[in-house]
């Protein structure tokens, strides 16, 4: 069973001071009162992902294993409604995007270990947590979305070359406060330092055709529209912008570029997911996990959005297979989280989005 509405967890929380914590919160656990829901052959996900993302695995999981899958989708409030319900949480696995998210559930405490061959043996170490409270399901690089009329194919080469004055006025970005751009600028730190990154982010300031506004898809549609010749944007965006009739345009008039760092490769983030603390159905949950990590799974995961697969030799999807090659970075993402507070204080010392 999958339903896109809150889930009725509330019958499976005792009457607790914490519960009644959480009704003086807010209406979460106010839910229509369902009986069983986490019972046997059942598990209980929290979801980031959107339904159309993950609902052709979850029937495929059932199909194959008999368990039930019941997902809550949320666009909000995720961490805060775990902590909320704490031990009693009805919540078995979580799925989101950004490893800056995955490691806030695990500094929130509301995750668990998970040891197993079979994720261990799929998942690259770079791409999940040392202590297995996290795993990586798709990846996404941060790219050069580059004009095809002004910039040359090999004009764009490193991510410190973005700096360099031959961009000036021709960047365009999102905010740099963004998660996305925020890992990519604790990359930067991995792999140079504080000082080096703090210089490297006033040259791309400097070379700004505008202040940092917009998402993604706005920076795109600024080299459209001839006010910018590159921008920095996730890999995805352009399978989404191909496949909408509006935007497509501003698709076709860039392509995209895989930058890498002068010592390294591309910049990659993730979408993955965590066991909480609570999981009721850990036996069910820890299946899931490993059949998300399955070769089919992971074909069908990345495909819908247009991201790679985290498990290596998975064929991509075609559409993203014509953007080209790339090697991935190799820092470790739980750096990456870790060089993040860093990262917000240097965007916020060189006042990057004033
Ligand atoms: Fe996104």
């Amino acid at each position: 069973m999958i339903f896109d509405r809150l889930p009725p967890f509330a019958p499976f929380l005792r009457p607790t001071r914490r519960q009644a914590l959480g009704l003086a919160l807010g209406a979460f656990l106010a839910a229509p009162i369902t009986p069983a829901l986490a019972g046997k052959g059942e598990v209980n996900v929290y979801s980031y992902r959107q339904p159309e993302l993950v609902r052709p695995l979850f029937d495929a999981f059932t199909k194959e294993t008999g368990i039930k899958v019941n997902v809550a989708f949320l666009k909000k409030g995720l961490l805060e409604r775990l902590r909320a319900e704490g031990d009693r949480s009805p919540a078995d696995l979580v799925l989101t995007t950004d490893i800056a998210r995955l490691q806030a559930l695990v500094d929130a405490g509301v995750t668990q270990p998970v040891r197993s061959e079979a994720l261990e043996a799929a998942v690259p170490a770079n791409f999940r947590d040392p202590e297995g409270r996290w795993y990586g399901l798709t990846t996404r690089a941060r790219v050069v979305y580059a004009s095809k009329e002004r910039v040359k194919a090999d004009d764009v080469t490193t991510y410190e070359d973005l700096a360099s004055p031959k961009w000036r006025g021709r960047i365009c970005t999102r905010a740099g406060t963004h998660p996305y751009n925020l890992a990519l600028f604790a990359a930067m730190i991995a792999h140079h330092g504080p000082e080096y990154t703090e210089a490297w982010l006033r040259g791309i300031k400097a070379n700004l055709a505008r202040r940092p506004q917009g998402n993604d898809r706005a920076q795109v549609k600024a080299i459209w529209a001839g006010e910018c010749d590159i921008s920095l944007g996730n890999t995805y965006y352009m399978g989404k912008m191909l496949a909408n009739p509006k935007q497509r345009p501003w698709a076709e008039a860039v392509r995209i570029v895989f930058p890498a760092f002068e010592k390294g490769g591309t910049h990659v983030n993730l979408s993955g997911m965590a066991m909480t603390r609570a999981a009721p159905n850990r036996e069910n949950a820890l299946r899931l996990m490993e059949f998300l990590v399955s070769p089919e799974a992971q074909r069908i995961y990345a495909e819908v959005n247009y991201e790679y697969p985290v498990r290596p030799g998975v064929p991509l999807s075609p559409v993203v297979a014509a953007w080209g090659r790339f090697t991935a970075d190799d820092i470790p993402l739980s750096e990456i989280a870790r060089l993040r507070p860093l990262a917000l204080r240097l965007v916020e010392k060189v006042d990057f989005d004033g």
